[in-house]
């Protein structure tokens, strides 16, 4: 057993109540490899803001486990490193679909876990939840849970629809589940596609795809059962146009991608939202800088020479999102 005290880490209760006090989301974003690690850290860093580093189980089966919690180690010296006294740094389990899972964690030090029962009933959900809440409370490690089902593919996390959380379950389910926090459902989706151009109107100067709103009302329903929970948006990458239109220039084809509009985003950040997820941006950052750098140096070979690049890309990014998105910067 190792705890994620002795690693540096911390869990997400303060930071996430000071993110609703404050209006502010905290960034989560999930790493494979180490220069996400590395503009990560960075980005957090200079912008003095705590930051969530996840994990799926696809991403532990890809880089490792034990890998994966030494890394995360390494992020806090790497922060303390680069200048930052105290780093919040906390390292979360995604979509953890079993207690095994979410205990093995636990005993390897991760600061945080998800247990996602969203496909199960809602008994089954509750009971699953509050078997893992019973354990990582004992380690005081913080649990996110599920309530509604996201669209979209990301991993081994799939839905062909989605089902918005209903507002009148979500008191029963915080409190009988004991979660620290709830993931709901109110029109964000997993993945580079998340709407199909028929659930879209297309924007007739650009001809581009202009994705359905997040449905408001619903959150603005929950906040009002659950006031000051943290809640929690998944599947909240914007896919921006320009890393899209690089991949699609330089040999890539991602027709018709599409994402939540960062101005949701912004408003989502200023309510209860306290955790926002953002994995597919940080996939299309670094593989728009990859495409672009070999297609216009085709002698080179060294990864660095085109890894150095795609570090950068993923940094900007993580930096506008904490800056422009979640106001989380100067909370440090
Ligand atoms: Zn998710």
């Amino acid at each position: 057993m190792t705890s994620y005290k002795e690693l540096g880490l911390v869990n997400t209760k303060e930071m996430f109540a000071k993110a609703v006090k404050g209006g502010y989301a905290i960034p989560a974003f999930n790493f494979n490899t180490m220069e996400q690690m590395q503009a990560i850290v960075q980005a957090a860093v200079e912008t003095k803001s705590p930051v969530i580093m996840q994990v799926s189980k696809g991403a532990r089966n890809y880089a490792n486990a034990t890998i994966l919690r030494y890394m995360a180690q390494g992020a806090v010296e790497y922060a303390k490193e680069l200048g930052c006294a105290k780093p919040q740094i906390v390292l979360h389990l995604d979509h953890g679909d079993s207690f095994e899972l979410c205990k093995d964690c636990i005993d390897m030090g991760f600061s945080s876990v998800m247990i996602d029962g969203s496909s199960l009933p809602y008994e089954e959900n509750i009971a699953l939840t509050k078997k893992v809440v019973d354990y990582a409370h004992k380690y005081d490690v913080t649990v996110e849970a599920e309530l509604g089902v996201l669209a979209g593919v990301e991993d081994e996390v799939a839905s062909e629809v989605s089902h918005y959380t209903k507002p009148e379950e979500v008191i029963d389910f915080a409190n009988r589940s004991g979660c620290d926090s709830l993931a709901i459902s109110i029109g964000t989706s997993h993945g580079a596609y998340k709407f199909k151009p028929e659930q879209c109107t297309r924007d007739p100067k650009t001809g581009k795809l202009v994705p359905p709103p997040l449905a408001f009302d619903v959150l603005h329903a929950i906040e009002k059962k659950l006031p000051g929970f943290p809640i929690v948006l998944h599947g909240s990458s914007s896919v921006p146009q320009d890393e899209v239109d690089t991949i699609n220039k330089y040999g890539g084809k991602l027709p018709d991608a599409v994402g939540i509009p960062e101005e949701q985003l912004r408003e989502a950040s200023k309510s209860a939202v306290c955790k926002i997820n953002i994995d597919s941006d940080s996939r299309l950052a670094m593989t728009a800088a990859i495409r672009q750098y070999l297609a216009e140096h085709p002698d080179h070979f060294d990864p660095r020479q085109y890894l150095k690049p795609a570090r950068e890309n993923m940094k900007k990014m993580y930096i506008h999102k904490i800056v422009n998105v979640l106001g989380s910067n100067n909370k440090l």
